[in-house]
């Protein structure tokens, strides 16, 4: 087992209606990674919080290159290896995780909240995580929260682990009494982004903003009927379900990529909240022309340039759209593992006309129509990258952009920069 799934092939083709792209659905072997690969991002996010695989050699080994370089002190997260004898069911291997998370716990007086993330091999033994988390959060409480979700590939791909994750913590979250609308946004969004997003709902007067996952386990927000909930990611809807139960509502709106992405985004919560137009442009206006500016220089770069996304993240439809309207890019074909329509339906409306869709992936089949379209852009996992570079594509790799802050005003020129950087490096190969 790796940290790439495979599925059985099966493809079917489906015709939208007239407003909408036609979708090219297909279910055949995908590469992608799978959802444990989110610990990368969300363990420096939650700073009190622990992620424990519960894998095989295989799942540390896809943390350790996924996260490698990027360790520098004592990690928040960690994998406790089933060994063969617990793999064969000669040895308790909830004994085994007891005291893996002992000696963890005692060592680690920091940690006041602990994730059990589920991996394929602790699937495949049918090892009960949710019970473990119960009975350790009953052992460890008040001190440390015990939570559980799965991050294994035969459940999940890459960004999914982050919704697993978000979605363990809503049963959590305290119940907001408040007769008054709360903004809460969900998604993990860098520090800084975070903060220059509060600066922005601050000035429009939108004093009372919370943001799911917080900073720190103690500080959980509180969800009722009075929650609007702004998407910062398209990639939680599990976690969305969950808040809806809790009485939340979703604003639609695109997500805050570029310039214009953000100033959509902030303005459906403006619009969600009764703040006047003038009050919104002045909160935003310099923001958003400082932004205009810093990608002006990308244009020359990438304005006509074509690019095949192939399904990975789940941004690559924002991303398209953002790529095309504000950098004239010419999307082929925009891939992606699921298109959540609840969610995508303001970023659909704004992707250029015949563009391909295409959800899910039959591999294989993509690789010739990457091949036949011969992108200058190609956005494809790790796994795909190199060898489509040997054939002379020039690619880039969909993980950089969940590691890196992308969201926000002061980050739009930074994500285009992502997208010229390939070319920038053809370039210098070529002289
Ligand atoms: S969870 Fe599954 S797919 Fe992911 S690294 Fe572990 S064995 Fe591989």
């Amino acid at each position: 087992m790796s940290g790439t799934v495979s599925l059985l092939p099966e493809r079917a083709t489906a015709k939208a209606g007239c407003t909408e792209p036609a979708v090219i659905r297909e279910r055949g072997q995908h590469e992608v990674f799978c959802g444990l690969t989110g610990i990368v991002w969300m363990h420096r996010k939650i700073q009190d919080a622990f992620f424990l695989v519960v894998g095989s050699r295989t799942c540390a080994h896809l943390m350790q290159s996924a996260a490698g370089v990027m360790i520098f002190a004592e990690p928040r997260f960690g994998t406790a290896v089933m060994e063969e004898r617990d793999l064969a069911g000669m040895a308790d291997a909830n004994e085994e995780l007891d005291k893996v998370v002992s000696r963890l716990l005692e060592r680690r007086p920091d940690i006041k909240l602990l994730f059990l993330v589920g991996s394929c091999p602790s699937e495949v033994i049918k090892l009960d995580l949710s019970r473990a988390a119960s009975r350790l959060s009953a052992q460890y409480s008040p001190d440390v929260r015990v939570l559980n979700y799965t991050g294994s590939g035969i459940e999940t791909t890459f960004t999914e682990g982050e919704d697993r994750c978000l979605a363990s913590l809503v049963p959590e979250l305290p119940q907001s009494r408040s007769k008054a609308p709360e903004l809460l946004v969900v998604g993990a969004l860098a520090d800084v982004v975070e903060d220059q997003f509060a600066r922005l709902f601050g000035a429009m007067g939108l004093g009372k903003v919370a943001f799911l996952p917080p900073r720190r386990s103690r500080d959980l927000p509180a969800v009722g009927p009075n929650t609007k909930m702004l998407l910062a990611q398209p990639f939680l809807a599990e976690t969305a379900r969950m808040l809806g139960e809790r009485g939340a509502t979703h604003i639609p709106a695109p997500f805050p990529l570029g310039a214009e992405g953000t100033t959509a985004w902030l303005k459906a919560a403006a619009d969600a909240f009764g703040v006047d137009p003038m009050t919104f442009r002045s909160a935003t206006a310099s923001a958003e022309a400082r932004a205009r500016r810093a990608l002006e220089p990308f244009r020359e770069t990438l304005a006509g340039r074509r690019i095949f996304f192939m399904p990975d993240s789940q941004l690559e439809i924002p991303l398209a759209r953002m790529l095309s309207r504000e950098l004239g890019m010419e999307p082929v074909e925009i891939g992606t593992p699921f298109i959540h329509k609840a969610h995508l339906s303001e970023e659909l409306a704004l992707l250029p006309e015949g563009v391909t869709l295409s959800e899910g992936q039959d591999v294989d089949r993509q690789l010739d129509r990457v091949r036949a379209a011969s992108p200058d852009l190609t956005v494809c996992g790790l796994g795909l990258a190199n060898p489509l570079e040997a054939e002379g594509l020039t690619t880039k790799w969909s993980i950089e952009l969940l590691f890196t802050p992308i969201q926000g005003y002061d980050q739009a020129s930074d994500l285009a920069g992502l997208f010229a950087r390939p070319f920038d490096r053809r370039t210098r190969l070529r002289v």
